[in-house]
């Protein structure tokens, strides 16, 4: 890896549930769906998720040249909030990038999910317009028990948890500092999700499905979400040491987030709700 950069960082590109939303009343925290950039002093860039907020990363990896050649994307599922940026993603049509992106789920391989997306019929882009160089690698099985591979020098571990269809939580070691993705994660009756709990262990930061308030999540069984509750009780238990709140309804307006920031604030104090562009520096 060449351009080592200053400091290892997590920008938030996208933390919209289920669908954008390109509302007024949503502007602060954002409309794009699930993407997560992860950068690392050596320069290893790791993405969570390709929802619709990997536009604008893609115009930013394109316009700034610290960025390497390489980029690594990896999924935690493959519903449409978590993929729909693919094909908006400028690196794909520029032949300087090599592209890997990294999944597994039980009932469809990541070649079936390479040829959705590469099918001129949804989208159409022919497939010798896309022009970087695009691998598509099928991580082994995951299930409760911690799975884990490298990239690069980057320490990637991974474990199932509740969703329709099935997700995988990830933890990426990033310069010693440990960072856990849980998203879109339903927490079985009411009991928080063992293999969530040992994933998040001890972490620096969690982010964390916060889709639904308490007082909605009843109404909503089966919809594989969790509650801001159900966050602020993973970090309790797990004694991370920062929470960041993720994948919030649709429906719910700035304001409601804010209210829902506060009153997680009082359960965990070292919770921040995340909005789009926010930048942690590790
Ligand atoms: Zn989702
Ligand atoms: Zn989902």
């Amino acid at each position: 890896m060449e351009n080592n950069i200053n400091s290892s960082y997590i920008k938030f590109w996208g933390v919209r549930g289920s669908n954008p939303t390109p509302d007024k009343d949503k502007m602060y925290y954002g409309g794009d769906t699930s993407c997560i950039e992860i950068r690392t002093k050596n320069n290893n860039l790791i993405i969570l998720d390709m929802g619709s907020g990997i536009r604008n990363l893609g115009k930013k990896i394109i316009s700034d040249k610290s960025y390497n050649n390489e980029i690594n994307i990896i999924l935690s599922h493959y519903h449409w909030d978590h993929i729909m940026g693919f094909f908006y993603f400028a690196p794909l049509y520029n032949e300087k990038y090599t592209i890997n992106i990294y999944g597994y789920n039980k009932n469809t391989s990541i070649n079936d999910l390479s040829n959705h997306l590469i099918n001129k019929e949804f989208w159409p882009v022919e497939n010798s317009m896309y022009k970087a160089n695009i691998n598509f690698f099928e991580m082994e099985e995951s299930s409760s028990e911690l799975k884990s591979m490298d990239i690069n020098d980057t320490k990637i571990c991974y474990s199932s948890h509740p969703h329709p269809g099935g997700a995988n939580s990830i933890r990426v070691t990033c310069d010693d500092k440990k960072i856990v993705y849980v998203t879109d994660c339903e927490h079985t009756d009411g009991n928080l999700n063992q293999s969530v709990l040992n994933i998040a262990k001890e972490c620096d930061i969690l982010i964390h499905d916060s889709h639904y308030t308490v007082g909605d999540l009843p109404g909503y069984k089966g919809w594989g979400h969790s509650s801001w509750k159900q966050s602020t009780d993973i970090a309790i238990v797990s004694r991370i040491k920062k929470l960041v709140l993720f994948h919030y309804s649709p429906d719910y307006s700035d304001e409601k987030i804010k209210e829902i920031e506060a009153n997680a604030q009082k359960k965990f104090i070292n919770t921040l709700a995340s909005n789009q562009e926010l930048l942690i520096e590790l």
